[in-house]
């Protein structure tokens, strides 16, 4: 079937509503010689997803919903569909653009929860077996990048064959069968535009966990992160192996240090009795913390007073927006809510004019931050620990409560076999010990562990028999998303995470779908053949499926090959 070339929309985005229309923005790119991208819920850092940027527009952050000019963007928002292929053994078949759970981001207003693939298939009791820290990402974008919850042994498996449309425009599945499946599990959009995802679930599950704020090391701790563990306290090795799910959040910073430590099981599905886990509650209490945490990020990750008064106004603005939302959607008379949003009001207002005046003393809540974060992160007191006990859709993913407009953060993702998780502690511990606030910044280190993989660029690759066959430690550093700065180029943030690794003979790879080195180009290039077995491969079937380089943007071509 043909089809004409659509418009692009408005928004400067392409939105096709059937594959033959994305085939013919291929067909379209390649006799112009544009390039051609698909977007997801932009989750990713933005160049990795569009393509070029147009005088460093979009910046390369995650959450840029407008794409650069003149190039083919495409959104799937008209192309979200979920058919049961088989129901009665668990078996879909799904557009791109579905999101996992309800994307608050969404600008094009489609997505809610009960559209969601992740609520869908709950409904007829199914369920996959993993999640990330939030539910908000499309399907393809979230296989794409290789994207994992926190567990050592369950991963992003569900995905057993794509549609895609290649560089020349053909389409065709690709599944388990064939020779070169697992390249299109990590693709980065490189293979070609992914039209359908089909999908083997499995059946509904809950979870049930806890959550304790403790001390780093010593007794309270649940885990030995340092040393090779006791009879009564795990290392961190058998800790990751041991737990299904699992994360544990790092703030190293000097006089807070301390651990929070969130952990589950799968345990029958079952809709009584539920209590789920919420980072933050959808009240008027959940959505000030948020602020008040976002006033503190803000203020410590800037230097500029004029921008930092900027930025509180923007974060004034998206708490009561927020606020209004969880309002509107909660139970209490219209009175009530009227009263809560004016309160809300106030706190905005009181808060605008201390953070006004705060910003000009920037320095000074640096040098108070070991101090305030015990207020928002304290420790847990004995027999007080955080029960949950949940559908998995709704707790696995613990960060759902977060907003991104607030507290977004974003990250580099380090990933190491996992034999070598105590070095790796004692790595970080001793550059954080040595490097102080350069070193830790101003937010936390998250340490979960990541499940081994067949697919080609994955960063959990294992052949079955190399030293990435156990699985991995992962290192999720943050960065406060409105922090000045450009944190992976070069001598920024990120390096040091990096290259402590690297002067000590750890081997790691990243994920691609998080910050990754801006300098050095064709040294990192090398590093990620050097520790990708697969990676050859992948490039060669790369340059078979777009011999005109149409989804090869420079971003990739200098992160992949080394020049633009
Ligand atoms: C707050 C936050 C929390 C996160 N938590 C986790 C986590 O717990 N675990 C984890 O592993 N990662 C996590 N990530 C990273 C995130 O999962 C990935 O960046 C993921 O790719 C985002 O999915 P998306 O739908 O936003 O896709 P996008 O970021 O929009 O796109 C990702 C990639 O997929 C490509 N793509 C999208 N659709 C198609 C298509 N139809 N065909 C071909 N290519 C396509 C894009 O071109 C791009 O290369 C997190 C990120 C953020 C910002």
């Amino acid at each position: 079937m043909t089809s004409t070339v659509i418009e692009p929309g408005a928004d400067g985005l392409y939105h096709p509503a059937t594959e033959a229309e994305v085939i013919a923005l291929v067909a379209f790119a390649r006799a112009n010689g544009k390039q051609l991208r698909a977007r997801g819920s932009t989750h990713s850092v933005a160049w990795s997803i569009y393509t070029d940027p147009v005088a460093g527009t979009p910046p390369n952050r995650t959450l840029e919903q407008t794409p650069p000019p003149r190039e083919i963007n495409i959104a799937f928002d008209k192309m979200r569909a979920l058919h049961w292929a088989d129901e009665a053994n668990g078996v879909i078949e799904v557009e791109p653009g579905i999101n996992l759970g309800w994307d608050p981001q969404d600008p094009f207003g489609v997505s809610t929860l009960e559209n969601s693939l992740l609520h869908q298939i709950f409904e007829r009791g199914w369920a996959v077996d993993t999640l990330g820290g939030i539910t908000h990402q499309t399907l393809a974008g979230f296989t794409a990048t290789g994207s994992a919850g926190g567990s050592t042994r369950y991963g992003w498996t569900n995905a057993i064959a794509f549609r895609v449309v290649d560089g020349m425009g053909n389409a065709e599945w690709i599944d388990q069968s064939h020779p070169q499946f697992d390249a299109f599990g990590t693709s980065m959009g490189l293979l070609g535009v992914v039209t359908k995802i089909r999908m083997q679930l499995i059946p509904i599950y809950n979870i049930e966990g806890t959550e304790v704020t403790t001390p780093i090391t010593g007794a309270d701790a649940p885990v030995d992160l340092f040393g090779p563990g006791s009879a009564s306290q795990p290392g961190l090795r058998q800790y990751l192996e041991e737990t299904p799910y699992t994360r544990i959040v790092w703030w190293p910073q000097h006089g807070a240090e301390r651990i929070q430590t969130w952990k589950a099981k799968r345990v029958p599905a079952s809709n009584e009795n539920l209590v789920p886990y919420q980072q933050f509650t959808p009240d008027f209490g959940g959505q000030t913390l948020q602020f008040l945490g976002a006033l503190i990020f803000v203020s410590v990750g800037n230097t500029s007073p004029v921008r930092i008064i900027k930025l509180i106004w923007q974060k004034v603005g998206i708490y009561l927006e927020n606020l209004g939302f969880v309002l509107s959607q909660g139970s209490g008379s219209g009175l009530s809510r009227f009263l809560t949003f004016l309160l809300g009001c106030v706190v905005g207002i009181i808060a605008l004019a201390i953070g006004s005046v705060l910003a000009f003393f920037n320095g000074l809540m640096r040098n108070i931050f070991a101090r305030l974060l015990p207020v928002f992160q304290p420790m847990t007191k004995p027999g007080e620990e955080t029960k949950f006990s949940d559908w998995y859709w709704r707790s696995l993913c613990m960060d759902n409560t977060v907003s991104d407009g607030l507290l977004g953060t974003e990250f580099t993702e380090i990933w190491v076999p996992i034999q070598h998780a105590e070095t790796v502690m004692n790595l970080y511990q001793k550059m954080f010990e040595d490097g102080g606030d350069a070193a830790t910044g101003y937010f936390s280190t998250e340490v979960y562990g990541g499940p081994p993989s067949k697919g080609w660029m994955h960063p959990g690759y294992t052949d079955g028999s190399d030293a990435y066959k156990d699985g991995t430690v992962r290192l999720d550093v943050y960065w406060y998303r409105d922090n000045k700065g450009i944190p992976n180029a070069d001598e920024a943030f990120f390096e040091q995470y990096w290259k402590v690794l690297r002067d000590n003979g750890i081997p790691f790879r990243l994920h691609w779908g998080k910050f990754v080195p801006r300098f050095d180009f064709a040294e990192w290039a090398a590093y990620y053949q050097a520790n990708l077995p697969r990676f050859d491969d992948f490039m060669t079937l790369r340059a078979a499926r777009d011999p005109d380089g149409i989804f090869f943007t420079e971003y990739w071509r200098l992160r992949l090959t080394g020049s633009a």
